[in-house]
């Protein structure tokens, strides 16, 4: 594993603080809580994407592309870093935003993460929430080409085997931080969407030997189609670094806490996005984040971890979206 091989732009705040939850951990009764700052990555407001971003806009750029093109629900984290990311390195950036979630408020629609792509300068323009948006993303890009534009697509969420480097380097940088601090990390868990993130953290964390266990909170899917669509990443990623390849049984997802679907508020959500404000002044999100910590706080409840295990939640952003859906959390 050795990622200075591939090309890469930086953007990214690097490397993010690993931090305990004392208070979280307390409260909980164990494990011994801390959060991998993935929010801090300080591109924008932060998150995920970036570290993925690094790498497709330096294929980008080596491509000698000019436009980067993208996809994403309304309220979309990823199409925002994209903008950025565009911004940063002058390229121009169109965006493809998919009605996905079924509200139309005036905040929903045009505030928080959507606001924020017009203001660097992106494109939008609208989808029904039907729509294969896939093919829409190549169908925009042939647009772009027939008028002599050289469009770069970048696919959902950044996750293909370039954007999942990414979260290779994570993988090994959060290991370098626990041999700093002397402690050994009994798991990781998350939020999982388009795999990027997952798929990348297993090839970091089992393609180097160090047997953290990966568990991926769903924020869509059920759990047979998450494990086979991180799987399928997974594969690619291998493929593409020339490593051997990682068996199913390392791909961990736990599809309990999605609710009523993608982006579709859950009670146990709101619960802990203000459970982690009041307790660590941590910001959370309502449809990734926020669904990944309801997860670790009910499994934590139940017991099913040991009081004295090191258990990481990797904090992927998106905590500008809570003002696209503040009416959520009025007391
Ligand atoms: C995109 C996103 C995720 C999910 O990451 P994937 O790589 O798409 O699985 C989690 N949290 C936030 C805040 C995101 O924006």
């Amino acid at each position: 594993m050795h990622l200075s091989r591939y090309p890469r732009v930086s953007l990214a705040h690097l490397p993010t603080p690993l931090e305990e939850m004392p208070r979280l951990t307390e409260l909980l009764g164990g494990p011994r809580l801390w959060v991998k700052r993935d929010d801090c990555t300080g591109l924008a407001t932060g998150g995920n994407k970036t570290r993925k971003l690094e790498f497709l806009v330096a294929d980008a750029l080596q491509k000698g592309c000019d436009t980067l093109v993208t996809i994403g629900a309304v309220q979309s984290n990823h199409c925002r870093q994209t903008a950025a990311a565009a911004a940063k390195v002058g390229l121009r950036c169109e965006i493809l935003l998919e009605r996905r979630v079924d509200d139309h408020s005036e905040a929903y629609e045009n505030s928080a993460n959507v606001f924020l792509d017009r203001l660097m300068g992106a494109s939008v323009t609208y989808y029904p929430g039907t729509q294969d948006m896939k093919a829409e993303l190549v169908a925009h890009g042939a647009r772009l080409e027939a008028d002599g534009r050289k469009p770069y697509l970048v696919p959902g969420g950044g996750s293909n085997p370039i954007g999942a480097l990414g979260y290779v380097n994570c993988a090994v940088e959060t290991l370098r931080q626990a041999d700093e601090l002397g402690i050994v990390i009994d798991r990781m868990v998350m939020a999982t969407g388009s795999t990027g993130t997952q798929a990348g953290l297993v090839v970091g964390f089992t393609g180097s030997g160090s047997k953290v266990p990966v568990l991926g909170i769903s924020t869509r899917h059920p759990e047979a189609k998450q494990i086979a669509n991180v799987k399928r990443l997974v594969d690619a990623t291998t493929d593409y670094m020339g490593l051997p390849s990682i068996g199913e049984e390392h791909i961990l997802v736990n599809d309990e806490y999605v609710g009523g679907g993608y982006g579709v508020p859950t009670d146990a959500m709101v619960d802990a996005v203000r459970l982690a404000a009041q307790y660590e002044g941590l910001l959370f999100d309502p449809v990734y984040t926020g669904k990944g910590i309801a997860g670790l706080f009910d499994l934590c409840r139940k017991g099913v971890w040991g009081e004295d295990e090191n258990v990481v939640f990797l904090h992927t952003g998106g905590s500008v979206g809570l003002f696209a859906q503040e009416s959520l959390f009025a007391s």
